[in-house]
């Protein structure tokens, strides 16, 4: 069942837990994260980047949307457009249906150049007020994280726009966004960290300090993969070449949700979980044509990542609990 992305955040907030967004482009990624739900009962946030749309044609990714509601009844499921570059982004996305969307204004609209505060806020204040009139979530970032997603990204290292509290305090007074987006460190990509990350780089205490201001804001942190060695040396071992590179480790994800935060987003560990498992196929049986015989081991692996952090964040065992909320009494909502 589609609801909004607020919703499941309340419900975390309420009971202290995670909850994973995980980004789609086909047919086997959205199976495994709902598979993995339902074996764990997890509500779960399933994500889109302007790339994935595109790969998509928006139409395809509509319809295994709501194959996965049609599918999955008792799964609390919210949709949502990862880092929007625009206000036409988002509305194109609350229009496919999506239950939530993500206005990425520390950007301009190039998805490059870091935006003014100024200009983060009009972006921002504008997608709000038509967002909460559909009963759609709003997510906003407020600092710069480091790396390149999908095209979309500043760039350079995570600590080079760091979020300020004070600020971040401000932003949400004046755009009314449901999430907040931090940046304390962390990069998009697999190469994140050059050695296990530290207080130095990444910055959790800042997380503390901006849940301390924002108690009722829930805190997003993208750029959340925690690049297990063992993925990363499948994928080698079978004819990979990459680097070696340090994620999140999940202890820290840990403290940040025990400080406000609720969304947690993780791609590349999925990214790593496809490739190794379709590499290890191809190297060990070359004679296989059929795309089934690895793009199903590639579902199971990416499907036992995502139960392992949906049992991690929290979120496990609360999708029944959850009371299903229509758009429309979010409307209602929004307007009081
Ligand atoms: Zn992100």
């Amino acid at each position: 069942m589609l609801v909004p992305m607020r919703i499941l955040l309340d419900h975390a907030a309420e009971n202290h837990y995670g909850v994973a967004a995980l980004n789609v482009n086909n047919m086997e990624q959205i199976q495994a994260i709902m598979e993995a739900a339902k074996e764990t009962n997890s509500p779960v946030i399933i994500q889109a980047s302007r790339g994935a749309r595109k790969y998509t044609n928006d139409a395809y990714l509509r319809h295994l949307m709501l194959a996965a509601a049609e599918l999955y009844p008792e799964i609390p499921v919210a949709m949502h457009q990862d880092h929007g570059n625009s206000p036409e982004t988002c509305f194109s996305a609350i229009q496919q249906g999506f239950t939530s969307v993500m206005m990425d204004g520390s950007l301009a609209a190039d998805g490059k150049t870091p935006a003014t505060y100024e200009e983060n806020v009009a972006v921002t204040k504008q997608v709000v007020d038509v967002a909460h009139a559909f009963g759609v979530t709003v997510e906003g970032e407020i600092g710069v994280l480091g790396g390149i997603e999908d095209g979309h990204g500043a760039g350079g290292s995570g600590l080079d726009h760091v979020t300020d509290p004070v600020q971040a305090e401000q932003f949400v007074a004046a755009t009314g966004v449901d999430a907040l987006a931090v940046a304390i460190g962390t990069s998009h990509g697999a190469y994140k960290f050059s050695q296990k990350p530290t207080g130095d780089v990444l910055k959790m205490n800042i997380i503390e300090d901006i849940h301390r201001r924002l108690p009722n804001t829930h805190l997003v942190m993208h750029g959340s993969s925690s690049v297990p060695r063992e993925l990363v040396d499948l994928i080698n071992k079978y004819g990979g070449k990459m680097k070696e590179s340090y994620g999140v480790p999940l202890e820290e994800i840990k403290r940040g949700i025990k400080h406000g935060v609720r969304k947690v987003n993780v791609d590349t560990d999925n990214r790593l979980a496809i490739t190794g498992a379709i590499r290890k196929v191809f190297a060990e049986t070359p004679d296989k044509f059929d795309p089934r015989d690895y793009m199903g081991p590639a579902r199971e692996s990416m499907k036992a990542v995502c139960k392992e952090r949906m049992i991690a964040f929290g979120q496990a065992g609360n999708a029944s609990k959850i009371k299903p909320v229509s758009m429309a009494t979010m409307v209602a909502f929004y307007k009081k």
